[in-house]
């Protein structure tokens, strides 16, 4: 692939992944169990470590050290991303973006069910 074509799809899997991972911690509980607040914590760990962009994988494992992921509410969740987001903005040289605008930016279509249910235990019924 060309040095262009690269960067082009760089950029998209960016684009993805950001939009994945900001429309997840607007989606996050309000008031998580502490199960919920650790699979958070090591969803964004295993990311940064499974991310296919080597680059982009070193920079955010150093910036979840600077920064450890807020998993106390929803808000601190969305809050937090938002702001490691605008870190990456500032090193790449892209515009800051307000925070007071991520309600109205992401929308998941998925109205206010909850993201999951307790599970049945095999054989209880
Ligand atoms: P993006 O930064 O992809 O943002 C997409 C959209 O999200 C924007 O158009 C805007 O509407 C919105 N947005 C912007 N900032 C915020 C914010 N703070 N909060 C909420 N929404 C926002 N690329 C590299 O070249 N080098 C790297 O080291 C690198 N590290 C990365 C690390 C991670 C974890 C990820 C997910 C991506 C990384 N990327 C990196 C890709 C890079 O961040 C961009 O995704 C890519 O350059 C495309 O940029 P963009 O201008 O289209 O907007």
């Amino acid at each position: 692939m060309s040095k262009l074509g690269n960067a082009t799809a760089k950029a998209e899997l960016g684009r993805s992944t950001w939009k994945l991972l900001h429309t997840m911690t607007l989606r996050f509980p309000e008031s998580p169990s502490e199960d919920e607040r650790a699979a958070l914590n090591n969803y964004f760990h295993l990311l940064s470590r499974l991310y296919p962009c080597g680059e982009c994988a070193e920079e955010f494992q150093l910036l979840l050290k600077k920064y450890p992921p807020q998993t106390s509410s929803r808000r601190s969740a969305a809050t937090w991303l938002c702001f490691v987001h605008n870190q990456v903005n500032e090193r790449l040289g892209k515009r800051e973006f307000d925070c007071a605008n991520l309600d109205a930016t992401y929308d998941c279509g998925c109205g206010d069910e909850p993201i999951s249910k307790p599970r049945t235990p095999v054989g209880s019924d």
